[in-house]
């Protein structure tokens, strides 16, 4: 048995060819590599297509609602900093009503690694427009497009604060793997957005279209610690630039909170539960007496 059928769940129901099997495949991989215990591990994830990996990635794993991963990321990681916290979901889910959460995980840094399967529509309800659909692209439940330009997330990203800002293609599975492991050892907010075809209602962004307009950042010279040089790459309009547009080291939401640090986590890993709360209980009545008002 190959390492990353440990993280094995239930088999997806994505249709046949979806890029979304390539990053739990590489998920997968990539928690085996690492050797991420499943005990210690939380998958969290929205609704969409892409939201069902809870199901498929075999974690513990918590299905949120529409947009709303992200702040019950935020929660889990607080509550048990000692956990490998996961966030993965869809482009309409994290950069449409979920926006919002994206843009303040980013700059609370908050030590999550963000996974978005970006297939530039809604697949889930048949192929509306989503939020990064290409101004010029139509479908047959959107005929007349999205009437708009795209978000762009990795400049949101940049823009909000992100601390580790990539940008992967669930065909080229040997980078996306190792995207993943630096996004997970990053400590800060991590934003991956995997171009993952939707191969029933996107005609456009296909594997095609990815394998001819994707290159490599490391190949190009592209220095990672410069966030001006990150947001150009970012904006690049021609290409899909994939790798590490950016990294820096700034404390996470976790540092600025008293006594955060070297507490035990509300779930701590098989001890005892009476003993976690109260931890837990002490922890909450530190925080609240050091923002008291004096
Ligand atoms: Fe994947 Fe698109 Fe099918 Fe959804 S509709 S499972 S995104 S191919
Ligand atoms: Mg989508």
């Amino acid at each position: 048995m190959s390492q990353h059928k440990e993280y094995q769940g239930k088999d997806p129901n994505w249709c046949p060819g979806c890029g979304d099997f390539g990053v739990l495949r590489a998920m997968q991989t990539a928690a085996a590599d690492l050797g991420l215990a499943r005990k210690d591990t939380v998958l969290v994830s929205g609704i969409g297509c892409s939201g069902n990996i809870t199901a498929y990635f075999r974690t513990y794993g918590f299905h949120g609602i529409h947009g709303r991963a992200l702040p019950a990321a935020t929660g889990i990681k607080l509550a048990n900093p000692d956990l490998t916290v996961l966030v993965a979901g869809g482009d309409g889910d994290g950069f449409g009503i979920g926006l919002g959460h994206f843009m303040h995980a980013a700059r609370r840094n908050i030590d999550v690694t963000y996974i978005v399967m970006d297939n530039q529509v809604y697949g889930l309800t048949k192929g509306q427009t989503s939020p990064t659909t290409p101004a010029t692209m139509s479908t047959k439940a959107s005929p007349m497009g999205p009437m708009a330009d795209p978000v762009r997330p990795l400049e949101l990203a940049l823009a909000g604060g992100a601390t580790f800002v990539a940008q992967a293609f669930s065909g080229d599975m040997k980078q996306l793997v190792a995207l993943l492991k630096e996004g997970v050892r990053h400590r800060g907010f991590s934003l991956i957005n995997v171009q993952s075809p939707c191969v029933t209602y996107n005609e456009l962004n296909t594997y095609a279209f990815f394998r001819e307009h994707t290159y490599d950042l490391a190949k190009r010279g592209h220095d990672a610690m410069d966030l001006e040089a990150a947001h150009r790459v970012a904006r690049d309009a021609e290409g899909v630039p994939t790798g590490v547009l950016y990294r820096a080291d700034r404390p996470t939401m976790q540092d600025h909170l008293p006594r955060a640090e070297g507490m035990p986590g509300l779930v701590a890993s098989g001890g005892d539960p009476a003993a976690a709360y109260a931890a837990a209980a002490d922890r909450f009545h530190g925080w609240a007496d050091a923002f008291r008002v004096r």
